[in-house]
């Protein structure tokens, strides 16, 4: 299946800028950006992001309060004070063998650096990825890894696959089988995690926000300093 797999990548892969290079900041970059917002909305940050701070050594140089600012809109803050963090660590100690050393990298991330930057055969399983290997019984190498990304992405979709216009129809077991919806994310709107956005969002403009459950939970993840009632970001 890989062979028929990397033909129909060579014809239909997207073309996504972080595919253009083998630079591990980079990489790691464009997925802990990815891990939780679109593609669409991660292409410009991602620019703008490598060309404010192009290397390790100029983000780890950043106050984290600036990184924070930056990652406005992107969700999830906690991922830029980590992606702070593994900057410093790469600019003090160089890339560590086993990447999950870095702050915020787990496996999926390692594997997808590892891959993408070190030309390691490892391949990133993210839900996409698992969907395919589990619709088709297949064991993928490393090099299907884009592959399979945009395979998940735009023709094995979770609940109702385009089988007519996949490349792995004819030795896939599941082709044809329609697919229960997913189990919806619970919901933004009123969340704690909107509340704590909120805050933090209030705070990077120079206001003191009046919800301190969200300020506390907030100063815990570093991602704002706390003195008596004041918030500010982290210096
Ligand atoms: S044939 Fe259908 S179920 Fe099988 S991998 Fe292709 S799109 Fe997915």
């Amino acid at each position: 299946m890989n062979e028929l797999l990397l033909a129909w990548y060579g014809q239909n892969g997207r073309d996504l800028p972080w595919r253009n290079t083998s630079d591990p900041y980079a990489i790691l970059v464009s997925e802990v950006m990815l891990q939780q917002t679109q593609v669409d909305r991660v292409i410009p940050r991602w620019r703008a992001w490598l060309e404010r701070w192009p290397s390790p050594d100029a983000l780890a140089a950043a106050s984290a309060g600036e990184v924070i600012v930056a990652w406005q809109g992107l969700g999830y803050n906690r991922r830029a004070i980590s992606l702070h963090r593994a900057a410093q660590h790469v600019a003090a100690h160089g890339w560590p063998d086993d990447l999950t050393e870095l702050p915020g990298v787990g496996p999926y991330t390692a594997a997808a650096v590892g891959n993408f930057a070190f030309g390691r055969d490892v391949l990133p399983v993210d839900t996409n990825v698992r969907r395919v290997q589990e619709r088709t019984g297949s064991n993928f190498d490393g090099s299907c890894a884009q592959a399979l990304f945009d395979l998940g992405a735009t023709v094995c979709l979770a609940r109702i696959p385009r089988c007519g216009e996949c490349p792995l129809a004819a030795a896939c077991p599941s082709r044809g089988q329609r697919y229960e919806p997913l189990r919806k994310q619970s919901a933004f709107e009123g969340s704690f995690r909107q509340r704590r956005a909120v805050a933090l969002r209030a705070v990077a403009a120079g206001d003191q926000p009046s919800d301190s459950d969200a300020l506390v939970s907030l100063a815990r993840d570093g991602l704002v300093v706390l003195d008596g009632d004041r918030a500010s970001l982290p210096a």
